[in-house]
């Protein structure tokens, strides 16, 4: 940290105290129940309740949107969410819930909404007064995006929209959406436009929200669908037929290679457990029996802890690089390798952690008996979601392979 510290403009020293200062002087008192281990594995409005006002807190003490204009809500400042991000997770504060809002909403209602939009909208998603959800992936959209098929009908100034997302994280409590829609059939790229959609104040009437249960019994994600909803013509974001472009903004800023920095996802739960972070493996490994010892007595074992380890820490030393110019020369690179090579690793650790665990690691995270409160397993299982989530890593192996080391396209 001190290394960041010295990096600092005059700006974002003065910035940094500011955080460091609020946060010593403003604990969080703790949650009233289980946090879930990310923002998209949300389930009860207890937990959103308590994180939402953590993160109207950290608004109201200008942690969130710093760098956006002070007429959109934000601070005016330069360079500044980098640091509240390092300060925020330095103090081990939990995730901010509207994440799919803050890390691709508004930079791209930033980016191309009218002024009215960024302004009428914008301060309302930093507080967390309204929480955002992404719709673009559809049932037969998801890799090839540009299949999208939910149409949007121009009727004068306004637009009637029908069809069907799917995999739409937090659409169980969001008020509005990011929408990528057909708006002509005849033409694939150039067809699609970007709209926002108020979806909350029409639920039950031209939107339905149905939650969808994973594997762990959360309920992360939805199907939604839309019935002839009409909204005005100012909540498109972009030109007619641009859609495909506008999404490229949030896109890129889900992969976190955008141009406007965003809050980071952050941690769930009690910061003291290092879930999913390979060297929380340590203290599993001391504390898990083994043969009358502990798994930690294991040479074998201690030598793949170290490997992940070894990994982990390669891939955090590799992001630092984003601060050489010289090897930035295609803003995708480092974004994309550390999405890749941290989920990999992220379920690479869980599954060790199941193994040291042994049969105990069968318990669900519900189960008294379950060792740390059943999280490794609960990780592992979630850990599937993030290789695809945003793009499968596949994906971005075909991106990195094709645009970033220029080698041929795949068919
Ligand atoms: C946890 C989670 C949260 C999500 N949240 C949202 C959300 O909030 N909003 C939203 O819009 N979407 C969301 N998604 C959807 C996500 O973007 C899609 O699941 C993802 O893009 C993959 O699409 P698909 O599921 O249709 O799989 P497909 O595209 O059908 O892919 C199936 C398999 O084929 C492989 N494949 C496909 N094409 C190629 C190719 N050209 N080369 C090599 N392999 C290929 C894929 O890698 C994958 O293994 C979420 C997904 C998850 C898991």
């Amino acid at each position: 940290m001190s290394e960041e510290r010295s990096r600092d403009t005059p700006e974002q020293a003065e910035f940094r105290s500011h955080c460091r200062a609020w946060l010593t002087a403003n604990p969080l008192p703790d949650a009233p129940v289980r946090l879930p281990q990310s923002a998209i594995e949300i389930m009860h409005t207890a937990q959103l309740d308590y994180l939402r006002e953590w993160q109207r807190l950290a608004y109201a003490a200008g942690l969130i949107g710093c760098d956006y204009p002070v007429a959109e809500g934000g601070g005016g400042r330069k360079d500044c969410q980098i640091v509240a991000n390092q300060e925020m997770q330095r103090a081990g504060r939990p995730f901010l819930p509207n994440i799919l809002g803050l890390g691709m909403a508004a930079p791209t209602i930033h980016l191309h909404g009218t002024q009215t939009v960024r302004e009428t909208l914008l301060p309302r998603l930093f507080s967390c007064a309204d929480i955002w959800c992404q719709g673009f992936s559809e049932p037969g959209a998801g890799s090839d995006l540009a299949n999208v098929q939910t149409f949007a009908e121009r009727r004068g100034e306004r637009w009637v929209i029908n069809g069907h997302k799917v995999w739409t994280s937090l659409a169980h409590f969001a008020d509005w959406m990011i929408l990528l829609a057909r708006s002509d059939r005849t033409n694939k790229y150039e067809g699609m436009t970007y709209f926002v959609v108020p979806i909350k104040a029409e639920l039950g009437r031209a939107v339905t929200v149905r939650p969808l249960i994973k594997i762990t019994g959360e309920t992360g994600f939805n199907e939604v669908f839309f019935d002839g909803l009409e909204i005005p013509d100012d909540y498109r974001v972009g030109a007619v037929g641009q859609g495909w472009q506008v999404a490229q903004t949030t896109l890129l800023h889900e992969r976190g290679a955008g141009p406007m920095v965003t809050p980071s996802s952050g941690r769930g739960g009690d910061p003291d457990r290092q879930i999913a972070d390979a060297y929380g493996l340590i203290d599993l490994a001391r504390t898990s029996p083994r043969a009358g010892k502990t798994a930690a007595d294991d040479p074998v074992l201690r030598d793949r802890i170290m490997q992940l380890i070894i990994r982990q820490e390669g891939s955090r030393q590799g992001a630092r690089r984003a601060r050489v110019p010289a090897l930035c020369e295609h803003p995708q690179r480092i974004p994309l390798q550390a999405k890749l090579v941290m989920s990999e690793i992220r379920q690479d650790a869980c599954a060790l952690a199941m193994e040291i665990q042994g049969a105990a690691s069968s318990f669900a995270f519900s189960d008294a008996n379950a060792p740390d409160g059943g999280e490794w397993a609960l990780g592992y299982m979630n850990s599937y979601g993030v290789t695809i989530a945003a793009g499968t890593n596949e994906i971005q192996r075909n991106i990195l392979g094709e645009r970033v080391l220029g080698l041929a396209k795949s068919k």
